[in-house]
């Protein structure tokens, strides 16, 4: 098996000096890949080609940043094919997840090359002030060069998430994919690469997160840190951060809630929350994995929302899937371990998914749902990161905000119900970063992503993805000659 550069610096491909990354194919548990990582050597090699590339790129006017964003998406675009196969090869997801992945990659990058053409959130605006003897400005520059580090789950979306404002705004780039997913990552940067990029502007370091990632946290060079990944390491970039005072945007993790109001149409409140709890088995930060249904509609939502999950097909993407398998060997064993603490705390199974996990083929887990679990129960409580729902009926809109709101976290919430008003007054009560009325989860570049609590810090995507990436300038000018 070939073994392929993990490692773009300064234009170049390269091999690396740190662990080979073996990616799998978590449909068939199949090693399909050996990618060349990097170290920390690597690390400040990269930092150092942003840090030089950083004052022309910053300088070259937005138009034309705008233009290669655009030549981003227009290659991605014409490459959609390849890589919706890679999606779903690397991560196991069926073809219409890999299929929405990529329209989102071309999306993201098409409304921050729309942004640099009508200088939205680029360009300085005058600034009115209470005295005539004076004028402002305000100016949105650069933060300076940027480390973007990302999981798995969403590997190419997450990254052009952050790599389109960043550009937009007229940073440099050093990218930490993750040692699971990083082919999907070099080929962006390929397609980066061909569309014209200059060299030094993005750079990419495959490689082992507490080695690699860790030194791209520390580096003096890098003055700002995107992180979408797990609260622990989260915390840990926050701490390393703090000590020379980068900033840090941080996208983490969820334990959200799915609410079905009385006056809900049923066969709609169980089809979102199949999707809200399923959708890439589960691996999903905005799993709606809490289901809380007003009671009178209880009985018949879990015997529907039952056995649609049990209809689902969990199979590899080739076979037709509607739910694809976990992503390594490890993550399976983890939400197994959560199947058992919930039975051992005393949840009553509705559907177990264990018995996928049986299949010799990739690392499986059926739909698998839970009732009768206590509200401080660690299924309830802890984000599980897999395909695993617990269900919980609730007796009016204040019980059902309550127990919404009663955790840690608070990245999105969907409500299900007949009354407009009421849900839009369900929806100001919520705790959250995003709320869905009635709809599956869509997610528009307009608007924007992150949570409250400890689903993180600051936002993703529209406007505020952009001012993620810059620094905030004052110019106040005496107008006296
Ligand atoms: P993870 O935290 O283990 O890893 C994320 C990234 O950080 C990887 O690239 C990893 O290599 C790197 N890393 C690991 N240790 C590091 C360190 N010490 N310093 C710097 N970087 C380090 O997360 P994961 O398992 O890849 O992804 C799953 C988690 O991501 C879940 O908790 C999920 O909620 C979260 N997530 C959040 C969002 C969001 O938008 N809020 C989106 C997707 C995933």
């Amino acid at each position: 098996m070939t073994l392929i550069d993990g490692i773009f610096i300064d234009g170049r491909w390269q091999a690396g000096n740190g662990a080979t990354l073996e990616v799998v194919d978590p449909a068939t548990g199949r090693v399909i890949a050996q990618v060349s990582g990097g170290d920390a050597a690597a690390i400040d090699t990269a930092a150092r080609a942003a840090k030089r590339a950083f004052p022309a790129w910053k300088r070259t006017p937005a138009r034309q940043r705008g233009e290669l964003l655009r030549a981003i998406a227009r290659a991605v675009e014409a490459e959609r094919e390849r890589l919706v196969a890679l999606q779903m090869q690397c991560n196991g997801k069926p073809r219409f997840e890999a299929e929405l992945d990529v329209g989102d990659v071309v999306a993201t990058f098409d409304y921050y090359a729309d942004c640099c053409a009508a200088g939205t959130g680029l360009s300085g605006n005058p600034v009115t002030l209470p005295d005539a003897a004076f004028a402002a400005s305000v100016r949105f520059e650069p933060v300076g060069p940027v480390g973007l580090i990302v999981p798995w789950n969403f590997p190419m979306v997450t990254s052009a998430w952050k790599l389109a404002p960043a550009l937009a705004a007229g940073c440099t780039v050093v990218l930490k994919p993750s040692e699971l997913t990083p082919l999907t990552e070099i080929e962006l940067v390929k397609i980066a690469q061909q569309a014209g990029l200059p060299d030094g502007v993005l750079n990419l370091v495959c490689g082992a997160g507490p080695e690699v990632g860790a030194a791209l946290v520390a580096h003096p060079a890098i003055a700002k840190l995107s992180f979408t990944g797990s609260n622990k390491v989260g915390q840990a970039v926050m701490v390393s951060a703090a000590e020379r005072v980068a900033r840090v945007s941080l996208e983490l993790g969820g334990k959200s809630a799915l609410i079905v109001l009385d006056d809900a149409d049923l066969d709609q409140a169980v089809s979102l929350a199949l999707g809200g709890a399923f959708f890439n088995a589960g691996q999903m930060c905005s799993a709606t994995s809490r289901i809380l249904v007003a009671r009178a509609l209880y009985p018949d939502f879990i015997e529907r929302f039952r056995a649609a999950a049990e209809a689902l097909k969990v199979a590899g993407p080739d076979a037709g899937a509607e739910m694809g398998p976990l992503i390594s060997r490890a993550q399976q064993q983890r939400v197994l371990g959560f199947i058992e603490q919930g039975l051992a705390e005393g949840g009553l199974l509705l559907s177990d998914g264990r018995r996928h996990a049986q299949r010799s083929d990739g690392y499986f887990i059926g739909p698998t749902v839970f009732t009768d679990l206590s509200t401080d129960s660690v299924l309830w409580r802890e984000e599980i990161f897999g395909p695993v729902a617990c269900v919980r009926s609730f007796s009016d809109d204040a019980e059902a905000i309550a127990l919404a709101n009663d955790s840690d976290f608070g990245l999105v919430a969907t409500i299900v119900g007949g009354d407009v008003g009421r849900t839009e007054q369900v929806a100001a009560e919520l705790e959250v970063g995003l709320v869905w009325i009635n709809s599956p989860q869509v997610i528009f570049p307009h608007t924007a992503w992150g949570g409250f609590k400890q689903s993180g810090i600051g936002r993703e995507l529209g406007p505020w993805g952009l001012r993620a990436f810059q620094e905030i300038k004052h110019v106040v000018a005496s107008a006296a000659p």
